[in-house]
């Protein structure tokens, strides 16, 4: 195993200075498995001050003792490496994080308060000497999770470890231990105290990972996933109609397998697994042949919106996702289908996302047990988004802007200015050609003539006409 140049003169000068130093954790973990380490990390006997006297270019800032040290390299995985003094946690209430750490001097201390064995293994400089005191190795041979101490102590310690032997067992594809699974299914509670953004960023590395199907399998198995995405679990059991042989729970999880196996976006993906979230609420009727699930994507997009803002999800993933979501029920049929019903889908999902819905559409079929991922609906549907993809579809692609029309009527800024674009924009949907200013300038005056409720209510009119078009469908398809 040899070590990058940049962590052997680390590990030079920290021995120079009359210390011992480590590599540790991931990376080591990684080396074992003859993979390359996306980060390095190492462990010293020298105390954080100390370090930063024999490492000029770093930067301190955590209270966890860590130092991050800039090695010059322009390798993203090389570019800062840190250097943790040896320590163990603090005492711990509540099964957090804990806010304090104390150094020690012994390296067997150190790899004692983390979490699984395969991540309690150090390396010595020149690779020579392994301190392996739990097993690690040969848990990393036999691919298997199992906690470094008594499960029950380590996952009340930090309930985060749940998750994470969830995580590491997907990523990596490893069996969770008997004895640390029995206790992860004991104490799935205890992540209930864990705050969101950590829950978040380990949910996300397992929907990421090529196993996530397995992994969300995983997390319902051990308890977990009703402290993470407990809206997902009311699919249990619902049975569909006609057109479906899966529960809504088998469908949703096949959704997401699919998605996994094409190597879609974190987006697409988590689209996929939600887009049915909200059938179970307004599933009506019992019988096999006929139940329906009215408005199930408009509820769906709802939950999902609280699931991810729940899940702290940053506002341009999440505002993806439920859009996905809202309209993952777009009507595609060939011989009905009209250009302006696609720019109007269009300008609810955006150009930029069509591609990722017709994804997501492919997801929901296979993960139906239909056979075809894109059959020729989906290819003539993709024939019309090209054909009508420069047509205007949002009030900024209209000829006229809001200050031209402010000038046109002498008006203020105000609602009625929104309302008459928006009534522009409804008439340009239907026939592009319209987007011509002397056209749209005429048509300002007229709809200046009506008053704003007038205005709302016949945009609201638009919208009902086309919902109701969408009912009748989802009758006729019982979808
Ligand atoms: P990756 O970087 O792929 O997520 P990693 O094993 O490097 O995996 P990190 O979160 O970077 O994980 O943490 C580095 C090391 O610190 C781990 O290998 C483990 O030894 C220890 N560690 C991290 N988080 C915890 C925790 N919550 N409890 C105990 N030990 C932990
Ligand atoms: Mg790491």
């Amino acid at each position: 195993m040899q070590l990058p140049q940049e962590i052997k003169n680390i590990l030079e000068k920290l021995q120079k200075a009359g210390y011992e130093g480590y590599i540790v954790g991931g990376c080591v973990r990684d080396l074992l498995m003859k993979k390359t380490p996306k980060d390095w990390d190492i462990t010293t006997n020298a105390k954080p001050e100390e370090i930063q006297k024999i490492f000029p270019e770093n930067f301190y800032t955590n209270t966890f003792g860590t130092v991050t040290v800039k090695t010059g390299s322009e390798e993203s995985s090389l570019k800062e490496v840190q250097i943790t003094p040896y320590r163990v946690e603090g005492k711990y209430t509540d099964s957090r994080h804990p806010e304090e750490v104390t150094f020690v001097n012994n390296i067997v201390d150190d790899l004692g308060r983390r979490d699984f064995t395969i991540n309690a293994i150090a390396l010595s400089p020149n690779s020579e000497q392994r301190i392996d005191p739990w097993g690690g190795e040969h848990d990393i041979k036999n691919k298997i999770i199992k906690t470094v101490e008594n499960p029950n102590t380590c996952f009340s310690d930090d309930a985060l470890r749940l998750l994470r032997a969830v995580r590491f067992a997907t990523v990596l594809g490893f069996k969770i231990e008997e004895k640390t699974l029995y206790y992860m299914k004991e104490r799935s509670g205890w992540l209930k105290n864990i705050s969101k953004e950590r829950i978040r960023d380990e949910f996300i590395k397992i929907v990421e990972s090529d196993n996530a199907y397995d992994g969300v399998l995983l997390l319902e198995e051990t308890g977990l996933l009703q402290y993470i995405v407990p809206e997902l679990r009311e699919g249990m059991g619902v049975d569909q109609n006609l057109h479906h042989i899966y529960t809504v729970w088998e469908h949703l999880t096949r959704a997401l397998k699919y998605t996994v196996e094409k190597e879609y976006s974190l987006e697409v993906r988590l689209a996929s697994l939600f887009h049915d979230i909200g059938k179970p609420r307004t599933k009506r009727g019992q019988s096999h042949e006929t139940s329906t699930f009215y408005g199930h994507e408009v509820v769906g997009a709802k939950m999902v919106a609280q699931i991810l803002e729940r899940l702290k999800f940053p506002k341009e993933k999440s505002d993806k996702i439920i859009r996905l979501v809202r309209y993952h029920m777009f009507y595609y049929n060939p011989e009905e289908v009209t250009e302006s019903s696609v720019r109007r889908l269009l300008a609810n999902i955006g150009l930029e996302n069509i591609e990722d819905l017709i994804k997501v559409r492919e997801a929901d079929r296979i993960g139906s047990g239909r056979p075809k991922a894109v059959p020729y609906k989906l290819r003539h549907l993709k024939y019309i988004v090209d054909k009508v993809s420069n047509d205007p579809i949002s009030v900024k692609m209209l000829k006229v802007n809001g200050n031209e029309l402010m000038n046109e009527l002498g008006i203020k800024p105000g609602p009625k200015i929104g309302l008459i674009l928006n009534s522009l924009l409804a008439e340009v949907l239907d026939d592009p050609a319209r987007n011509k200013k002397e056209y749209l300038k005429q048509r300002i005056h007229e709809l200046d003539k009506k008053s704003p409720e007038e205005l709302k209510q016949s945009l609201e009119k638009i919208e009902k006409a086309l919902e109701e078009e969408e009912k009748d469908r989802m009758k006729k398809y019982y979808v």
